[in-house]
């Protein structure tokens, strides 16, 4: 049994080796009817969540640096959170948003409008995840243009249904077999500085270049309605778009007509240390945000938050019986409020210090690659030597294994890199010990 001030401590506690027995029985069960498409990395059985701790159904408690992939903003169960939840549900758990009104939609709406760069009027439509808000941003590019291609980045990741996926460009696995996908699609290469050895702005210039070589020959401008581009490339790795990249995409978009579309799913809501991950390329106001995953602590909510004048569609042209769920609105004005009482500060001020400390770690360590980020998104990319910079996924999976048996929950991205991305209300503290841990995982899985 856990002693009250060993479930109250805010660092991990295991009291048995995971997967307990009740882990074990639950995976089981799963293992026996659950679709076997989905993708658990190491067999951890959540039984609840406090903050930055998850603890399993065997009473292990760990430390959670994917914090549900980058959804539990404010931690697990926040009380503000779960209070406004309880609250909404006492007197209206639904009534369909697009047939009906209620106070709360246009609420959030005029806070997420107002906090969009760009400072232009927007209009907002919810949604219930990510991928249906990139396949309402889809439909909204084409309404809005007249056209119908659209280009994306390879490594993106937007995702699983079909009009997103068509975008997806993260792992052959997610497409094998689903085709025929929406035609029109072009996917070019998001500019990587690690791996292309270039410099910030070789690499910006190289994928201009590219995107206007299609332009001059299998691709004419005139017919892409937008352009689909994450800030920080999530599942691809976490990679951080070039200090000039985004602004100067825009400039060859704008000078076609063509939308931009900024995909914040993951980066976006205080993640990077601002609101939106756009803002922190001066200049560079998408025309188009998507944003999902922490925008309600966990409840499912999207939102497509457009220019008002490309948010024009006639009534009936889109819509969800589910998007905009007043309790997930409750959630979401919550977790906004948390967010601009600290939350978004403290990501900056906590991502600073982790960068600070993994800084070193490339000098230190022959497998650590690149270290990179922006706030609480940061990424390790593992390699086998730093000379060949050859990925090593082994060496990643293995530290991602062994910091979960020590009690740290952290996850991959892309094909060899880690991804730290806690709750924003993480501690100095906590970071402190994920990195020690994370340190400690690498020396045991360099010696292989
Ligand atoms: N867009 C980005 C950038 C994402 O990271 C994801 C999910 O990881 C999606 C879209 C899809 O979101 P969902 O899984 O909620 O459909």
């Amino acid at each position: 049994m856990l002693t009250r001030e060993a479930v109250q401590s805010d660092l991990p506690h295991l009291v048995t080796a995971p997967p307990g027995p009740k882990a074990r029985a639950v995976i089981a069960r799963d293992h026996a009817v659950l679709s076997p498409s989905l993708t658990r990395a190491y067999p951890l059985v959540v039984a609840r969540g406090e903050g930055a701790i998850i603890e399993d159904a065997d009473g292990n408690r760990f430390l959670d640096f994917n914090a549900g992939i980058a959804v539990a903003a404010t931690g697990h169960c926040h009380p503000q959170v779960v209070r406004a939840i309880q609250e909404q549900a006492g007197h209206l758990i639904h009534m369909a948003g697009t047939d009906f009104y209620y106070e709360s939609m246009p609420a959030l709406a005029e806070r997420l409008a107002a906090s969009a760069p760009g400072g232009v009027p927007r209009r907002v439509f919810f949604g219930n995840s990510g991928a249906e808000a990139v396949e309402g941003a889809m439909k909204l590019a084409r309404y809005h243009t007249g056209r119908d291609k659209f280009i994306a980045f390879l490594g993106a990741f937007h995702g699983r249904t079909m009009g997103s996926l068509s975008l997806t460009a993260s792992k052959t696995v997610q497409r094998r077999k689903f085709s025929p996908l929406i035609p029109g699609v072009t996917h070019v290469p998001y500019p990587d500085v690690y791996r292309s050895g270039q410099s910030p702005e070789e690499a910006t210039e190289a994928c201009l270049a590219h995107i206007e070589r299609l332009f001059e020959t299998i691709l004419p401008p005139e017919e892409v309605a937008a352009i689909f581009v994450e800030p920080v490339q999530g599942e691809g790795g976490y990679l951080v778009a070039p200090p000039g990249f985004l602004t100067a995409l825009q400039a060859l978009a704008r000078k076609h007509g063509i939308l931009i579309v900024a995909d914040e799913v993951q980066c976006g809501m205080g993640r990077t240390g601002r609101m939106w991950a756009s803002s922190h390329f001066e200049g560079f106001a998408p025309d188009i945000l998507t944003s999902a995953k922490g925008i309600a602590s966990g409840m499912p909510l999207s939102a497509i938050i457009a220019r008002a004048d490309v948010m024009q569609w006639t009534p009936g042209a889109h819509g969800s019986t589910f998007g905009g769920n007043p309790v997930a609105i409750a959630a979401a004005l919550a977790t906004l409020d948390l967010l601009e009482s600290g939350l978004i500060a403290n990501a900056e001020a906590i991502g600073r210090h982790i960068l600070a400390r993994l800084a070193e770690w490339p000098l230190r360590f022959p497998n650590a690659g690149d270290v990179r980020g922006l706030g609480l998104m940061i990424g390790i990319e593992f390699v086998r030597d730093q000379t060949s910079r050859e990925r090593a996924p082994e060496i990643r999976d293995q530290v991602e294994r062994l910091a979960f048996e020590r009690g740290v929950l952290v996850l991959g991205a892309g094909k060899n890199t880690i991804r730290l991305c806690p709750p924003l209300i993480v501690t100095r503290r906590q970071a402190d010990f994920a990195i020690d841990t994370l340190e400690e995982c690498l020396k045991l899985a360099q010696r292989g």
